[in-house]
């Protein structure tokens, strides 16, 4: 059977946030531009479900309205026993609180969002391929669409892939996730939890393989309320456990053994299953523009390794990337147009480079089982201390125009090299 032929200025592949997001602005922007989706909206994506401030900016930013999510103040830090409890820093550029709110609702509102802006959504798309010109350019992509798998193809100038960790077409075209950047898993589940209307999110450096007095390992576990009878559990890693007999049911339940049990975390109060996925980190498919494709979100892999955020960086990416393909699409044809395209990967080093350095260099550090008790037994007595290391750890600074830990912020980033 032939693929029936269809046409748009841009494809983007996937309507998860970086998806929505490129939709939504290139939508904005005048371009007749159709967003794929392999699965039907609302449809469940295994997260945390936390924004945090950086998260809400972007939302904001996208026009999203936010009335009545639920809000949390700030974060419940735990480690070595210790507890403190920490505001989210009051800054010019970034709101005072944090929101949650379920993918499944969240990504379907930003998938209606982007088409009250003029995208055309298709669901039940399932991309297989990018298809190639002759001189090796990508002109569309190859798809299947409905249950009974109809071949289709959508020709495009250009295409954005933000179809998640799998990176399908940027694989197809030789941009292969770097092994030697960080990969996180993490897991999460619901619980029916007395804690459901918590102000804060809590976190917790204590997770161990064997137990509460065994080494700490190098992640951290959270519980976030979600204001409906529910919190949200899990925890993350680094992933160097592979192969290695770990197993994520027994980390967590070694977690929260440490917890007290009112609060109801355990798998005897689960409402959903325990499920995980990758977390991609320190741009991890690079670069993220080639030969008319650009990678968003955690196909460009912008997870923040200090703390395994994703969200924000998948709608802030979702952004840049249209917006390179408005200009490059502005542009003539030729050395003009791939000049524009090509100062997107560049621009992506430029925001988060550096940041994701210090990261990677944290996350090193978390390895360290004997630093990590040392710095919990003794940060968390200094809850300014501790405020600091978040605000460092979640990107959240004024910059040059801050306070002095901004300013000292804007230095140490300044002097890491970007991966
Ligand atoms: C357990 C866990 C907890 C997390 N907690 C948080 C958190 O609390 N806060 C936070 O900020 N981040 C969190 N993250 C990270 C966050 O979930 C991701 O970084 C974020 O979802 C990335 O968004 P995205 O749009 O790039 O990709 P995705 O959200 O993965 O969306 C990709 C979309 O593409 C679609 N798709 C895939 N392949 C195809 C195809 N071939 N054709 C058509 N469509 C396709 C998918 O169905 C999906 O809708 C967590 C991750 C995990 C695993």
């Amino acid at each position: 059977m032939d693929a029936a032929d269809r046409r748009a200025d841009v494809v983007v592949v996937g309507a998860g946030p970086a998806g929505s997001a490129a939709a939504w602005h290139l939508a904005r922007a005048g371009r007749d531009v159709v967003l794929l989706e392999k699965a039907r909206l609302p449809r469940e994506k295994v997260c945390g479900d936390g924004l945090t401030p950086r998260g809400v900016k972007a939302l904001v930013d996208l026009g999203v309205d936010t009335t009545g999510w639920v809000r949390h103040r700030g974060l419940r830090v735990t480690g070595g026993g210790r507890v403190v409890t920490v505001d989210w820093p009051a800054l010019e550029r970034w709101p005072g609180h944090s929101l949650v709110r379920r993918r499944a609702e969240l990504d379907a509102q930003l998938a209606a969002h982007a088409v009250a802006a003029g995208a055309r959504l298709h669901e039940e798309v399932t991309v297989t391929g990018p298809l190639l010109d002759e001189a090796g350019r990508v002109a569309g992509v190859e798809a299947t669409e409905g249950p009974d798998r109809t071949p289709v193809r959508w020709r495009a100038a250009l295409v954005v892939s933000a179809e998640g960790l799998s990176g399908r077409l940027g694989k197809a075209l030789g941009l292969v996730r770097r092994e030697d950047r960080p990969l996180g898993v993490a897991v999460r589940r619901y619980v029916r939890s007395p804690r459901t209307d918590d102000e804060y999110l809590d976190i917790s450096f204590d997770l161990s393989a064997t137990g509460p007095s065994a080494d700490s390992m190098p992640g951290y576990g959270w519980a976030f309320g979600m204001g409906d009878g529910t919190s949200n559990v899990g925890f993350g890693l680094l992933d160097r456990r592979r192969g290695t007999g770990v197993e994520p049911r027994a980390v967590l339940q070694g977690w929260l053994a440490t917890l007290p049990p009112e609060w109801q975390f355990g798998e005897e109060h689960a409402v959903s299953p325990l499920r995980g996925a990758g977390l991609p980190m320190a741009l991890h498919r690079q670069p993220a523009y080639t030969r008319g494709l650009l990678l968003a979100g955690d196909a460009a892999g912008v997870v923040n390794p200090f703390n395994g955020e994703g969200i924000s960086y998948a709608l802030e990416t979702g952004r840049m990337a249209a917006e390179a393909a408005v200009a490059g699409l502005a542009a003539a044809e030729g050395p003009a147009r791939e000049a524009a395209l090509r100062a997107y990967p560049a621009r992506l080093r430029e925001e988060y480079g550096r940041h994701h350095r210090l990261g990677t260099a944290f996350l090193a550090l978390l390895e360290r089982p004997g630093l990590v008790r040392f710095a919990t037994a003794h940060g968390l007595k200094r809850p300014r201390m501790v405020a600091a290391a978040l605000r460092l750890m979640g990107n959240l600074s004024d910059g040059r125009d801050g306070d002095g830990f901004d300013r000292a912020v804007a230095v140490l980033t300044r002097l890491a090299p970007a991966v």
